[in-house]
């Protein structure tokens, strides 16, 4: 407090070091999980993917955008989220360390705030946590590399998933019998044994398995009835901007998407 700020003990603050952000740059913010194969396991999550937990994890992220400034994308998977400050972002004077806690103890207690939005009845057992971690990409390129680094992995990881747990779930395999299986197996080969073995096509598996969460601001363009205060009570149609966050579940490796977002960048 101010009564404080001349105090002998003032000069402490020098001890704390400058962790400002390198101008010009994306800020990235990946938050993950802390050891998150034993809460779903606690909270009995389905596999290979819960859809309660990915809703919430989404739930929380949009929290994290529209309670955080600047925040121009995010994209998340499994028990991971990465959220992307716009390259001019001054928020907090570009402070890695406030940045970063920001984000994750906004996420963290959104996850637990909306809860039973999603697993109901379900009680949450104890305070999960999530690691953070601050990245700085200097070029669109390394940005878009960043994000589509993340997806691949959700790919892999998801076709892996798939694949082991339908060797188990449906070809009544151990867990230790299915890892066997598939050690040493390439993505083709993986495809092959959903296909040939179980009828599955791992292409029509649900885009928000296969591709992840993208969330980024949309603006829509609302009518709202505005009664005005003048004697005759007139009621005026009044079209107003507004920005929402929307998620997405497509690929965004490629062009497509970048295309039709132009403003996500900045040059
Ligand atoms: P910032 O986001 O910059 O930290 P702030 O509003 O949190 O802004 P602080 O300097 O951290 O500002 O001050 C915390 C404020 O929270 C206090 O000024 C006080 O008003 C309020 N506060 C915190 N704890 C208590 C408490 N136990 N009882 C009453 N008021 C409290
Ligand atoms: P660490 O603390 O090192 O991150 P971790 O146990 O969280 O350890 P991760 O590599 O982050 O390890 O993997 C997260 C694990 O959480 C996955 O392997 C999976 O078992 C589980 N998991 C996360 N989200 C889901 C989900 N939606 N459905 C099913 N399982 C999930
Ligand atoms: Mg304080
Ligand atoms: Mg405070
Ligand atoms: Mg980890
Ligand atoms: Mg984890
Ligand atoms: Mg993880």
């Amino acid at each position: 407090s101010s009564n404080m700020a001349k105090s002998k003990f003032e000069y402490v603050r020098n001890f704390e070091t400058d962790d400002t952000c390198l101008r010009n740059c994306y800020i990235v913010v990946r938050l993950d999980g802390r050891n998150f194969h034993r809460f779903a396991e606690q909270h009995k999550f389905t596999k290979p993917n819960d859809n309660r937990a990915l809703g919430l994890m989404s739930r929380s992220a949009r929290s994290v955008m529209e309670e955080l400034e600047d925040i121009v994308i995010a994209y998340g998977q499994s028990d991971e989220f990465s959220f992307v400050f716009k390259r001019s972002s001054t928020w907090f004077k570009r402070r890695a360390s406030k940045l970063m806690t920001h984000v994750a103890s906004q996420f963290s207690s959104s996850y637990v705030f909306y809860w039973k939005e999603f697993f109901l009845d379900q009680p949450i057992l104890y305070p999960p946590s999530f690691d953070g971690r601050v990245i700085l990409y200097p070029s669109n390129r390394n940005l878009r590399d960043y994000l589509s680094w993340r997806q691949a992995d959700c790919h892999i990881n998801n076709l892996y998933n798939t694949v082991f747990w339908t060797l188990v779930q449906r070809g009544g395999m151990t867990t230790a019998q299915a890892e066997d299986r598939l050690k040493g197996t390439l993505a083709a080969d993986k495809n092959e044994i959903l296909f040939s073995e179980f009828d599955i096509n791992y292409n029509n598996e649900s885009d928000l398995h296969r591709k992840g969460t993208t969330l980024i601001w949309e603006k829509r363009d609302e009518t709202v009835i505005k009664r005005m205060k003048s004697p005759d009570e007139e009621e005026k149609h009044v079209i107003r901007s507004r920005r929402r966050v929307q998620a997405h579940h497509c690929d965004i490796i490629g062009e497509q998407f970048w295309e039709e977002h132009p403003d996500i960048l900045e040059d």
